[in-house]
Protein backbone atom coordinates (compact mmCIF):
# COMPACT_ATOMS: atom_id res chain seq x y z
CA UNK A 1 0.00 0.00 0.00
CA UNK A 2 1.12 3.45 -0.95
CA UNK A 3 1.00 4.74 2.95
CA UNK A 4 4.12 6.51 3.98
CA UNK A 5 3.57 5.69 7.64
CA UNK A 6 3.17 2.18 6.38
CA UNK A 7 6.52 2.57 4.92
CA UNK A 8 7.91 3.90 7.58
CA UNK A 9 6.42 1.13 10.21
CA UNK A 10 8.23 -1.58 7.86
CA UNK A 11 11.45 0.14 7.83
CA UNK A 12 11.27 1.28 4.09
CA UNK A 13 11.44 4.56 4.53
CA UNK A 14 13.82 6.14 7.54
CA UNK A 15 12.93 7.21 10.38
CA UNK A 16 14.30 9.18 13.62
CA UNK A 17 12.63 6.19 16.19
CA UNK A 18 11.93 7.04 19.38
CA UNK A 19 9.90 3.83 20.71
CA UNK A 20 8.75 0.69 19.09
CA UNK A 21 6.98 -2.59 20.54
CA UNK A 22 5.38 -4.92 18.77
CA UNK A 23 2.38 -3.02 17.46
CA UNK A 24 3.62 0.59 17.98
CA UNK A 25 6.11 2.89 16.48
CA UNK A 26 6.95 6.63 17.68
CA UNK A 27 9.17 8.37 15.52
CA UNK A 28 10.31 12.26 15.40
CA UNK A 29 7.73 14.22 13.22
CA UNK A 30 9.73 15.93 10.22
CA UNK A 31 8.45 19.20 10.87
CA UNK A 32 8.32 20.01 14.42
CA UNK A 33 6.06 22.25 15.57
CA UNK A 34 7.55 22.78 19.68
CA UNK A 35 10.99 21.23 20.91
CA UNK A 36 9.18 17.83 21.81
CA UNK A 37 7.02 16.78 18.90
CA UNK A 38 6.84 12.54 18.25
CA UNK A 39 4.24 10.75 16.05
CA UNK A 40 3.06 7.06 17.86
CA UNK A 41 1.18 4.90 15.01
CA UNK A 42 -0.15 1.39 15.24
CA UNK A 43 2.35 -0.75 12.92
CA UNK A 44 -0.65 -2.04 11.33
CA UNK A 45 -2.57 0.54 8.68
CA UNK A 46 -5.81 2.18 10.16
CA UNK A 47 -7.09 5.38 8.11
CA UNK A 48 -7.96 7.65 11.13
CA UNK A 49 -9.92 7.31 14.72
CA UNK A 50 -12.86 6.89 12.35
CA UNK A 51 -11.90 2.98 11.79
CA UNK A 52 -11.45 2.60 15.06
CA UNK A 53 -14.01 -0.76 16.48
CA UNK A 54 -13.78 -3.34 18.66
CA UNK A 55 -11.83 -5.37 16.71
CA UNK A 56 -8.98 -3.17 16.59
CA UNK A 57 -9.68 -0.64 19.69
CA UNK A 58 -6.34 -2.08 21.71
CA UNK A 59 -3.70 -0.12 19.60
CA UNK A 60 -5.50 3.37 20.96
CA UNK A 61 -4.54 1.87 24.82
CA UNK A 62 -1.47 0.68 23.44
CA UNK A 63 -0.27 3.97 21.86
CA UNK A 64 -1.59 5.71 25.32
CA UNK A 65 0.55 3.57 27.03
CA UNK A 66 3.53 4.06 25.18
CA UNK A 67 2.73 7.75 25.13
CA UNK A 68 3.36 7.58 29.01
CA UNK A 69 6.40 5.57 28.67
CA UNK A 70 8.51 7.79 26.25
CA UNK A 71 6.86 11.32 28.22
CA UNK A 72 8.20 9.71 31.66
CA UNK A 73 11.47 8.76 29.89
CA UNK A 74 11.97 12.26 28.41
CA UNK A 75 10.57 13.77 31.91
CA UNK A 76 7.93 16.04 30.86
CA UNK A 77 5.40 14.92 33.00
CA UNK A 78 5.98 17.53 35.70
CA UNK A 79 5.97 20.76 33.13
CA UNK A 80 3.41 18.73 30.59
CA UNK A 81 2.51 18.16 27.37
CA UNK A 82 -0.68 17.63 24.47
CA UNK A 83 -1.80 14.88 22.47
CA UNK A 84 -3.64 15.55 19.48
CA UNK A 85 -5.51 13.28 16.97
CA UNK A 86 -6.08 15.11 13.44
CA UNK A 87 -9.19 13.69 12.00
CA UNK A 88 -10.49 13.96 8.38
CA UNK A 89 -10.26 17.25 6.23
CA UNK A 90 -11.87 19.45 8.66
CA UNK A 91 -9.57 18.25 11.23
CA UNK A 92 -6.57 18.98 9.45
CA UNK A 93 -5.46 15.03 9.25
CA UNK A 94 -2.42 15.04 6.24
CA UNK A 95 -1.77 11.18 6.56
CA UNK A 96 -4.36 8.79 6.54
CA UNK A 97 -2.77 6.32 8.59
CA UNK A 98 -3.85 7.20 12.41
CA UNK A 99 -1.51 8.54 14.47
CA UNK A 100 -1.71 10.65 17.55
CA UNK A 101 0.77 14.00 18.10
CA UNK A 102 2.96 14.12 21.37
CA UNK A 103 3.92 17.91 21.44
CA UNK A 104 5.67 19.27 24.16
CA UNK A 105 8.67 21.46 25.32
CA UNK A 106 7.39 24.68 25.38
CA UNK A 107 4.05 26.61 26.92
CA UNK A 108 1.72 26.24 23.92
CA UNK A 109 -0.88 28.58 23.21
CA UNK A 110 -4.62 27.58 23.09
CA UNK A 111 -7.32 27.09 21.83
CA UNK A 112 -5.59 27.39 18.24
CA UNK A 113 -8.21 27.33 16.06
P1 LIG B 1 -1.45 15.30 10.40
O1 LIG B 1 -1.48 16.68 9.81
O2 LIG B 1 -2.09 15.20 11.76
O3 LIG B 1 -1.93 14.25 9.43
O4 LIG B 1 0.07 15.02 10.72
C1 LIG B 1 0.97 14.45 9.81
C2 LIG B 1 2.33 14.75 10.34
O5 LIG B 1 3.24 13.86 9.73
C3 LIG B 1 2.83 16.17 10.05
O6 LIG B 1 3.10 16.83 11.28
C4 LIG B 1 4.09 15.94 9.22
O7 LIG B 1 5.10 16.85 9.54
C5 LIG B 1 4.47 14.52 9.59
N1 LIG B 1 5.22 13.77 8.60
C6 LIG B 1 4.93 13.59 7.28
N2 LIG B 1 5.83 12.78 6.70
C7 LIG B 1 6.71 12.43 7.67
C8 LIG B 1 7.88 11.61 7.70
N3 LIG B 1 8.33 10.98 6.61
N4 LIG B 1 8.55 11.48 8.88
C9 LIG B 1 8.10 12.12 9.98
N5 LIG B 1 7.00 12.89 10.02
C10 LIG B 1 6.32 13.06 8.88
ZN1 LIG C 1 -0.52 3.07 6.56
Amino acid sequence: MDCIFCKIANGEIDSNKVYENENIIAFKDLNPVAPVHILFIPKRHVCSLNDINSENISVVSEIFSSILKVVKDLGIEGNGYRIINNCGKDGGQTVNHLHFHLIAGKKLGWPGI
